[in-house]
Formats: structure tokens, sequence, C-alpha cells
């Protein structure tokens, strides 16, 4: 699968996703990751030597909004490229909610490239996902500084669906009963004179046991 950011901080994303269990994904091809940059696309310098990527908002208020056109630039210049089937996903507090469902939607639908992108300041102009008919999508009922953290955590979710990413462990929840409360050594852990030990039927070796303790845990 194949992941286009778009954002005006590209620099932002590599120590994450260059590390562990994603960064090996990258490493082995599961998954790619490309940046495009709206300052890029936007020709001339204001006079303050900048490349303009937001502007005041129409109807007044604080903060300003990511411009229309560097925007649409760049995701026909990341269209350009894209060969398979293809969704374009704008980060917004307001979207549907993300969910693992989901993720593992993107997966079984079989989606080659995902554009990914990243609002700033106020958001972006409307007409971007009007053009588009963009997916919004929100992380949480909370609103960040930008879509950069939306980005590198739908990457994340999605990533460890695709079969393989995580491993020869059958990591993923569908095979087996994943639960919430997970132990290992030692056996009794001792911390400020009291002793803390391991559930006895996660040593017991009781495979059904096991399994309908975890499932209670999940
Ligand atoms: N005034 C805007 C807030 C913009 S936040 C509003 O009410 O919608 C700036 C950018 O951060 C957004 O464009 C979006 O890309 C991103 N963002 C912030 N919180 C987010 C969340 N919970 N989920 C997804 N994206 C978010």
């Amino acid at each position: 699968m194949r992941f286009h950011i778009i954002t005006i901080f590209p620099d932002i994303f590599s120590s994450y996703l260059n590390e562990s269990i994603i960064g090996r994904a990258v490493e082995n091809k599961f998954i790619s990751v490309k940046f495009y940059n709206p300052r890029d696309f936007v020709k001339d310098k204001n006079k303050n030597g900048y490349k303009p990527v937001d502007d005041k908002p129409y109807g007044g208020g604080p903060g300003m909004v990511m411009r229309a056109e560097p925007v649409i630039k760049t995701i026909e210049k990341v269209l350009s490229k894209t060969k398979g089937k293809t969704k374009i996903i704008l980060f917004s507090p307001s979207g549907k909610k993300f969910e693992t469902a989901y993720a593992k939607k993107l997966v079984k639908q079989k989606y080659t490239d995902i554009i990914l992108i990243s609002g700033r300041y106020e958001g972006i102009d409307a007409r971007v996902k009007k053009i588009f008919k963009t997916e919004d999508i929100s992380i949480g009922n909370y609103v960040l500084t930008g879509g950069e953290l939306p980005a590198m955590v739908l990457i994340d979710c999605v990533s460890r669906q695709i079969p393989g990413v995580l491993g020869k462990y059958e990591s993923l929840e569908e095979k087996r009963v994943s639960s919430s409360e997970v132990y290992t050594r030692p056996e009794k852990l001792v911390y400020k004179g009291k002793s803390y030990k391991v559930p006895k039927v996660l040593l017991s070796g009781h495979r059904a046991k096991i399994e309908e303790w975890k499932k209670r845990k999940a």
C-alpha cells in the first residue's frame, strides 16, 4: 500500500515512520510513504519572501486558512502518479471517526494508494473537499494543531493490518483473542514492599482456560 502525505511539515514524520514495526514495513516494501508539500506548488513569494500557503478567512475570525489552489495542484500531482485503487482522505476534527474497522476495510478492499491531506491552522479551504469528494476523517474528539499526527495514526493502524507486517507471530487480533492485560517476567514483582503476581491461569499451561481468561480481559 502506498501512502501519499500532503503536508506543509513533512519533517514531522521521519522519526516515527523510520522506527520499529512501521520502519520495517517500509524497509520490506509492505508500504511506502511519500510526501508532497503544497508550498512547492506556490509560484510567487509574498513581500516577506515567503510562498504563502495560507490566507485570511472570509467572514472574519482569528487564524488562517490553507489556500485551495496549492492543495489542489498537489493532489493533481499525486493523482498523476497513482495507478491503482485510490482513496483521498482529508483530516478534520469533525470528520467520520477513525476506527480499527475502517483500517481493516481499507486493506480488505485492496486500496493501493491512500492520499492523506493534513491540514494546519484553521483547516483547508472547503472547496478542496467539494472538488475531490474527499473522505473526512477525525481520529478522535479533540482538536490538534495539524493533521500530521492523524496521518501517522492512520498509517500505523492500517499498516499493522497488512498481512506480513506484524511478522511471523500472527499478532493480528482477528486470528486470536487479544487481551488488554498482559504480563512478562518476573512472575512475582515486588514494588515498595508489596508483591504483584502474574495471574495463576497464565502459568497453568491450560490453553482453553487461558483463552477464556483472555476473553474476559479483552
Ligand atoms: N477550526 C478547525 C480546526 C482546525 S485544526 C475546525 O474546527 O475544524 C487544524 C488541522 O488539524 C485540521 O485541518 C486537521 O487536518 C487537523 N486536525 C486537528 N484535530 C484533528 C482530529 N481530531 N482528527 C483529524 N484531524 C485533526
